[in-house]
Parts: C-alpha cells; structure tokens; sequence
C-alpha cells in the first residue's frame, strides 16, 4: 500500500516512522454474529451475515441497523442502573456508521466525553483518529463505543457491578452494527470484552473472537496510555497491522 501524505502525517504523530503497510482494503461481504442475542430484542439483531444480494436490502438493512441503534441510543440516554447515572452529564452511547466494519471499543468517558456526549473526543480521541487514519479509516467509517457508556468519578477504573450492568447495551451494539473486527482499546475493554483477567501485554498479538459471536477481537493499547508512554506506540502500530490483516483474512 502507497501511504498518502496524510498517513504519513498520522504515522508522523503517533511517534512511528513509516513501515509498508500492506492492505486491500480489507472490505467484501461480512460476517456477522451467529447467534440470538440474549438481553437484545429479536428484531434488533442484523442477518448473521450482511446481505450480499445488492446495494437495496444492504441499504435497507443498515437503515434498520441505523433505526435500531437510534432507539438503543435513547434507551440508554434513560438508564439508571447503576448510580453512575447520577454523576453525568449525559450518557455516551457511541458513534459512528451503522453498517461498520470496524468496531473500536474504549474503556470510559472521560471528562470531555461526558461534556460533548461522544466517545474520544479529548486528546485520546485525537491520537485515536490518528491511528484509525494510519490505516486508511476515516473516524466517520468505524463505529466507536465505549464499555461503560457514564463516566466514572475522577475517571477511575469501572467497578464490577457496573461493566455487568452497561455491558448489555455494548453487545446489542456490537450484534447492530455486525463488524467484521474488534479492536479493544486498553487493558479495561480487552478484558471485558473477552472475559478474561489476563494482562493486556499477553492479549496483545494474538487473535481472538468475542464469546458466543465469533467476531475477532485484535487488542491494543490504549490512547490515554500512549499519551503517557509514546515509546508504546510502536507496539500498537504493529497492532493495528495485526488488525488489519486479521480484517482481510474474515
Ligand atoms: N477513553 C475511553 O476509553 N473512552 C472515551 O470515550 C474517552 C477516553
């Protein structure tokens, strides 16, 4: 892949000076989920695979995925479930195209979450754009959400009770918006979204799928880390190569 300028730039920024990058674009029919959802109505999941039969249904199906997500979003604009509710501003359901291919999963608002209503939009966010547009996708292109969709106090890590609360609303996301890929931001989304308690360091470089979906998870760092740690940020840069291939391979 011939990197544009502007790839260049995000490569530029994230610390990382420029490797070939191999890709086709990783796009094509999709593969999605395969099984009921459990805690989603019947009517809210896609087709377990996106319909490869003309631009008409796909359209119609994204608009119902597009509809279904809508009403997802007010559902937990109304949630109260656990006392989280009570510190926010509003809640941060998540963004991005109905029909995604990419699904990119944080831990948490943040302050500016919390603010705009809108996942990654502080300086995370930003680095996160850059890494997305590193491999060739447009913000607007992938869907973004986070595990908790309230901020905690002080952004302190999610407790237990909460992530088994709000997690629901993520997996009826995830069975809308049907990804051919995962990308789990951070130690917090990794482990929740696979299940497991194992330290980010060994999540990373593997493949994964998402229990009972089947759908693969590539795991990387966090942005906030980045900020924190740039000398990582060749490690999610290879990360994010892992992913892309992964893609291509669905
Ligand atoms: N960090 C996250 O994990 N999610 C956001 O939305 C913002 C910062």
């Amino acid at each position: 892949m011939n990197l544009s300028a502007m790839q260049k730039r995000c490569l530029a920024e994230m610390g990382i000076r420029v490797w070939r990058l191999r890709r086709d674009g990783g796009r094509g029919a999709a593969a999605g989920p395969g099984e009921a959802a459990a805690a989603a109505p019947a009517t809210e999941a896609r087709p377990a695979t996106r319909p490869a039969t003309g631009a008409a249904t796909g359209a119609a199906t994204n608009a119902k995925a597009a509809a279904a997500l809508a009403a997802l979003g007010k559902e937990v604009a109304q949630c109260r479930r656990c006392p989280l509710h009570e510190g926010r501003t509003q809640t941060v359901f998540g963004v991005g195209a109905a029909d995604a291919e990419w699904l990119v999963v944080g831990e948490a608002p943040g302050a500016e979450e919390d603010r705009q209503g809108e996942p990654f939009v502080g300086r995370a966010g930003k680095l996160l754009n850059a890494m997305l547009a590193a491999i060739d996708l447009r913000r607007e292109e992938v869907y973004i959400a986070n595990i908790l969709k309230c901020r905690p106090p002080r952004n302190r890590d999610p407790r237990p009770e909460e992530k088994a609360q709000c997690m629901p609303y993520l997996e009826r996301q995830i069975r809308l918006v049907a990804p051919r890929i995962v990308l789990a931001m951070g130690r917090v989304a990794a482990q929740a979204l696979l299940q497991s308690d194992t330290p980010i360091g060994r999540l990373r470089g593997q493949r994964h799928e998402l229990p009972g979906l089947g759908i693969p998870v590539v795991v990387t760092y966090h942005p906030a880390y980045l900020l924190r740690a740039p000398h990582e940020k060749r490690k999610a840069w290879q990360d994010l190569l892992f992913a892309v291939q992964i893609c291509k391979e669905v």
